[in-house]
């Protein structure tokens, strides 16, 4: 079943035009990863899917509903669960406080997040504040699984961290996967996008202008759209 579909999508900053004909579909169960060069829409893309920003033009559909309009907070009830750029967690709060705020009745609870992530639950008294980067990145994926989102969007989970803690992330998303997770995912690293996606879409200057499974995404494409 078609979980998300944005089709012909536009948005702007202001004057700026940034998207310029985003489509995107993604089937439940599926990991879509969303690729392109700095500055060509991802987080653009995500921010108009969540509502965050408005989108100018076209639809998105999602879990059978059209967004248009619909302010933020409305969407991520209808299961959109951002994990945004830059993490974001609410530091004067503890771990345990700062997931507590997030959850929503559904199948994750506080122990599933912390047995994906047993560092979590060693810190659940400790100001989030304090936590390492990588801690702090599954803090904001633990309060984005606690609201039960039946789309997890991951816009760049690993970035500046730790090839380590790099490495435990990607394995909690193969993990999520493997449960039947919903993944938008954006991230740098080609080699683990490859390994963990079936599909790709890649944007080029505000628009989507390649899509298809993550086996089809030949040295060709990635020279032609990804390279630097
Ligand atoms: P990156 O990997 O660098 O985050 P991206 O693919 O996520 O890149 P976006 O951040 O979506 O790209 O940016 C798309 C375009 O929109 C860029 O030209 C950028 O300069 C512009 N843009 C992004 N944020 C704003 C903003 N707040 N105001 C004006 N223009 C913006």
């Amino acid at each position: 079943m078609t979980l998300l579909e944005m089709s012909g999508v536009t948005a702007a900053y202001g004057p700026v035009q940034a998207l310029f004909g985003v489509d995107l579909a993604l089937a439940e169960g599926e990991v879509v990863a969303l690729m392109g060069r700095n500055g060509m829409g991802k987080t653009t893309t995500i921010r108009t899917l969540t509502r965050l920003l408005p989108a100018s033009g076209g639809t998105i559909r999602f879990a059978g509903r059209d967004l248009a309009g619909l302010p933020a907070h409305r969407a991520a009830q209808l299961g959109l669960g951002l994990v945004p750029e830059g993490r974001r967690c609410f530091a004067p709060l503890s771990v345990a406080e700062n997931l507590a705020v997030a959850a929503r009745p559904g199948a994750w609870t506080l122990s599933g997040v912390t047995e994906l992530f047993p560092r979590l639950g060693e810190r659940l008294g400790q100001n989030a504040r304090t936590l390492s980067g990588g801690e702090q990145q599954m803090l904001a994926i633990g309060r984005a699984l606690l609201t039960n989102p039946r789309l997890l969007i991951l816009d760049e989970a690993t970035e500046g961290l730790a090839p380590l803690v790099r490495q435990e992330i990607w394995a909690a998303v193969r993990r999520l996967k493997s449960g039947g997770m919903s993944i938008l995912l954006v991230d740098k690293s080609l080699r683990e996008l490859a390994a963990v996606a079936d599909r790709a879409v890649v944007l080029e200057r505000g628009r989507s202008v390649w899509a298809g499974a993550m086996a089809a995404l030949t040295p060709e494409v990635t020279d032609r759209y990804l390279g630097l």
